[in-house]
């Protein structure tokens, strides 16, 4: 037992880790490949099994169908879906559905929950996020070209976007458009929902990433948005108000992400050492008797330890301060935890050999997929930037807070 966890957890974390074992790990190696359209009605399958044994999205209330998991808990049995491919998906806690969700939980109108939010805490539907743009740097969100503009009682939407991930097969689209163009930079954007059915959205591709396609939940799209018409009633929060709501979705989003990444690194940890344990060098030793690979596995197994410590520790201070409190410590894990993931992800493969590159383990499948983490949802450097920054202005104002360490 770890100092985070708590009796509602470790009632329910058997379970998973059982399910987890039987349903998904036991069968990944024949799912990995593919081709993934054969799977989706063994995965929806499992999605039943798992709401029929209650442990369906537990980051939502008892109330919605959920376990009403705090975001330490959540954290903890994140990790643990995430050492399968697919495990995040069965248990509907896969992005971007799951940051929808609660940006829809905490703005949308009545009607906009029943017709949306609703499904999709079902996961009867799907959802996705289209914000970056090919033509702007996603690194500065407040530059972008999509506008959409209020006519009587309609919003005109044109735009250029790709990187909406899983927008193959979902239901509608939360787009992110500049609603004032005269605004300060920070009130020009609101999000506005768009059903993927209506005239004017173009899914212009699957986006090939490195190699794969992908489709359905797992594909990033290229989407056009020509003169794409919703009511304005699709206006989720108030106008102007995107990047605020963009923020308050990416905090909690963030240590999602982390927690992902922290069971994906273990995995390939446990990986590393049993084929470091089994890979016989031919001479009467074993891989894991070389020194490289000793070290790879002590600073593997320490760094996963402690970025699962930080992850945690801001978990908690999120359940308890709110995300804005928590600020400095969520980018401080977005490029820390991206960071240890990426390394013990190539360690692993590298331990592996040859074997490391097929879809023979899920390491390559990793590798191709999780590469963006240090890209995704503000690339590292933009991360340490601004941790940086608020340093140094902290120490700026008040040296001595700093040092008492009660900043
Ligand atoms: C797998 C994946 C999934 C994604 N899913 C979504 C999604 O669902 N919805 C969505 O809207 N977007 C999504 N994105 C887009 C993602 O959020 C952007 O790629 C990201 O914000 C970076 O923007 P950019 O690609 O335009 O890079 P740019 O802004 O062009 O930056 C390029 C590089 O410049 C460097 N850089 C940037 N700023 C600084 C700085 N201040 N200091 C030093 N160096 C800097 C970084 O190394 C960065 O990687 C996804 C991306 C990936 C890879």
């Amino acid at each position: 037992m770890n100092f985070f966890q708590t009796p509602a957890l470790l009632s329910v974390l058997p379970k998973y880790r059982d399910f987890i074992r039987d349903e998904l790990m036991a069968r990944e190696k024949e799912w990995l490949k593919g081709p993934l359209k054969t799977l989706w009605p063994t995965l929806d399958d499992l999605r039943k099994k798992a709401k029929s044994q209650g442990l369906w999205a537990p980051y939502l209330p008892e109330k919605e169908g959920g376990m009403g998991l705090t975001m330490v808990e959540f954290a903890q049995v994140s990790e643990l879906m995430a050492m399968t491919p697919f495990g995040h998906y069965v248990f509907n806690c896969q992005a971007p559905d799951i940051g929808n969700i609660e940006l829809l939980h905490k703005h949308a109108s009545d009607r906009q929950k029943d017709e949306y939010l609703h499904p999709l805490m079902q996961g009867s539907i799907r959802s996705c996020f289209s914000m970056t743009e090919p033509g702007y740097a996603g690194s500065n969100p407040v530059a972008m070209g999509t506008t959409a503009v209020k006519e009587d009682d309609t919003y005109i939407i044109n735009g250029h976007k790709w990187f909406t991930t899983a927008a193959d097969g979902a239901a509608f689209a939360v787009v992110m458009a500049v609603t004032d163009p005269d605004a300060p930079p920070h009130k020009r954007a609101s999000m506005i929902i768009v059903p993927t059915r209506t005239p004017g959205f173009h899914l212009v591709r699957n986006i090939p990433i490195m190699g794969e396609s992908g489709e359905g939940w797992l594909s990033h799209g290229e989407i056009r948005y020509a003169d794409c018409r919703v009511p304005a009633s699709m206006l989720l929060g108030p106008a102007g108000e995107g990047f605020r709501l963009a923020q308050e979705r990416l905090g909690p989003g963030r240590i999602h992400h982390c927690m992902r990444w922290i069971g994906i690194a273990e995995r390939a940890f446990r990986m590393m050492v049993e084929r470091s344990l089994e890979r016989d060098m031919g001479d009467g030793t074993k891989l894991g008797e070389k020194q490289t690979i000793q070290h790879w596995i002590a600073e593997s197994r320490a760094s996963i330890d402690a970025a699962r410590y930080l992850v945690l520790h801001t978990a908690d201070k999120l359940d308890r301060e709110g995300s804005f409190a928590a600020k400095e410590q969520i980018a401080m894990i977005k490029f820390h935890v991206a960071g240890v993931l990426d390394q013990v992800l190539d360690r692993s493969i590298q331990v592996h050999g040859a074997l490391g590159l097929t879809e023979d383990t899920p390491l390559s499948f990793w590798y191709r997929h999780e590469r963006g983490a240090r890209i995704y949802d503000g690339p590292d450097e933009v991360h340490k930037s601004s941790l940086a920054r608020s340093i140094l202005k902290s120490y700026a104002n008040s040296q001595d807070a700093y040092r008492d360490g009660k900043a």
